[in-house]
């Protein structure tokens, strides 16, 4: 079993114990522990390096299901796809999802993630009934909004670090069809984005912007503003997709996503969308997932992986702090495989770590060039910081205590929580030097 992290830039040996194994005792025989979901943050919040992993994947049976109100109980390591599959032909589809379904349902919870309708319906945490959470002092507790509430929200965005999620019960949303009406508008620069994302926002489910980051001069920030809603079943056109068709079956010596490569992808992903606006019935699998179609993809960027960067600041800020994150990465010499925009709504989780405020989010993807892209990176982080957003942990492999700090100040409300069993390396390198 691989316990690399997406990004794949750090690369050791990794000891774990698969989920099923574990006993009462298993905790006094290691020092630090962390669960491991599905591999899919991109950095060092799913990795203990000195201590031991726990392996969820093989803990993935659908244990009830409430076909009346939606919710469904499982084990941790439960994939997305998975309840996708059981889903779908009752009526039913996740009411948040992130950009892949190869994530485990305790993942999701640990790093409360978003999707194209946090506008709406914030994050996948808000959908959470309740969970067990196993401390390594044995104690199993059950965690709702309303019971062992600080527990609840401590392990929303906590990363792993509370205990381990034993199971959990999440609320399904009822659609017409999971297939999604599609409102796409062809932009040529950054500030028809900023004139047009509001409309979108209030009048769709879902909405979020693809940015060509290479474009430049009259072009800078051109893209395509993709709304969505479910269709009604009239409408649906899908069939369930299966596994990835194609997928890349080993990593290259070389990184194959480079200025080149992406100026033609670009290029061919603008033009493939008509100028202006087209409404069309699209595959669920394609709108919400268009990478899971090749699978490995993250092989494509070499032996030395990729950093990705996603932050969030606030909405006044928006269209200047886009531009200057933008031009510093060109300024850098990078460029960005998947540059994606999307405006957070005002709905706040109560997870203490949660990533999303208010505001606008973009997520940048960069090849790791060694040094130059860490300079990169800590640039991007002062733009951030100086506006006074956040950078999201689980995209993070690098990030320095101050920028950790600045992020989440109240990180030590976490900490306070944290099970002292529990670690990550993401956890040493930042809250644990402050
Ligand atoms: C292509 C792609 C697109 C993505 N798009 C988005 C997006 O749109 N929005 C978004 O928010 N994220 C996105 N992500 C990130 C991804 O959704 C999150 O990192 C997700 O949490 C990964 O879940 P996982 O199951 O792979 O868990 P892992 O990455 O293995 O672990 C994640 C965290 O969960 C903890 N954990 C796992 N199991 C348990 C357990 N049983 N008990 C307690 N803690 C546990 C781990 O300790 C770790 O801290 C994307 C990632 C990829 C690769």
């Amino acid at each position: 079993m691989s316990y690399e992290s997406w990004g794949r830039t750090v690369h050791a040996e990794r000891a774990a114990i698969p989920f099923s194994d574990l006993d009462a005792g298993a905790f006094s025989r290691h020092e630090t522990w962390l669960a491991f979901g599905n591999g899919r943050s991109y950095g060092d919040s799913c990795h203990n390096d000195r201590g031991m992993l726990i392996d969820c994947r093989n803990a993935n049976r659908i244990l009830g299901f409430d076909e009346a109100t939606g919710a469904l109980t499982c084990e941790p390591g439960l994939l997305l796809d998975d309840i996708l599959a059981f889903a779908i032909p009752r009526g039913y589809f996740l009411p948040v999802t992130p950009g892949t379904r190869y994530v485990s349902v305790a993942g999701a919870i640990a790093n409360d993630v978003h999707g194209k309708n946090h506008h709406r319906r914030s994050t996948f945490g808000m959908h959470v009934v309740q969970f067990k959470l196993l401390r390594s002092d044995g104690q199993s507790l059950i965690c709702a909004p309303d019971d062992n509430a600080d527990y609840f929200a401590a392990t929303l965005g906590g990363m792993g670090l509370t205990g381990l999620i034993t199971e959990a019960t999440i609320r399904l949303m009822r659609v017409g069809s999971p297939d999604i009406r599609q409102r796409s508008f062809r932009f040529d620069r950054l500030e028809d984005y900023f004139a047009h994302f509001k409309a979108f926002d209030e009048a769709h489910e879902y909405a979020v912007a693809w940015i060509d980051q290479m474009a430049r001069g009259r072009h800078f920030g051109r893209g395509v503003l993709m709304g969505g809603d479910h269709a009604d079943a009239a409408q649906a056109k899908a069939k369930q997709p299966g596994a990835p068709r194609i997928s890349v079956p080993f990593t290259p010596p070389v990184n194959l996503i480079n200025s080149a490569s992406l100026r033609v992808f670009n290029e061919l992903y603008y033009r493939k969308h008509k100028a202006g606006e087209h409404t069309q019935t699209v595959p669920w699998s394609g709108y919400f997932y268009p990478l899971d179609a090749i699978g490995n993809w993250n092989r494509l960027y070499g032996p030395r992986g990729l950093y990705q960067h996603q932050s969030v600041y606030p909405e006044e800020q928006g269209h200047d702090t886009t531009v200057r994150l933008m031009e510093c990465a060109q300024q850098h010499g990078h460029a960005s495989f998947l540059t994606v925009l999307k405006r957070f709504g005002p709905a706040r989780s109560p997870g203490l770590l949660s990533f999303p405020k208010p505001g606008f989010t973009l997520t940048l993807d960069f090849s790791n060039q060694g040094p130059r892209t860490l300079k990169l990176l800590d640039a991007l982080d002062d733009i951030v910081m100086n506006v006074g957003g956040a950078v999201n942990p689980y995209k993070d492999g690098r990030m320095g205590p101050e920028t950790f700090a600045a992020s989440f100040p109240n990180w030590r409300a976490l900490e306070a929580r944290r099970d002292p069993a529990m670690m990550s390396d993401f956890w040493r390198r930042t809250a644990m030097v402050l």
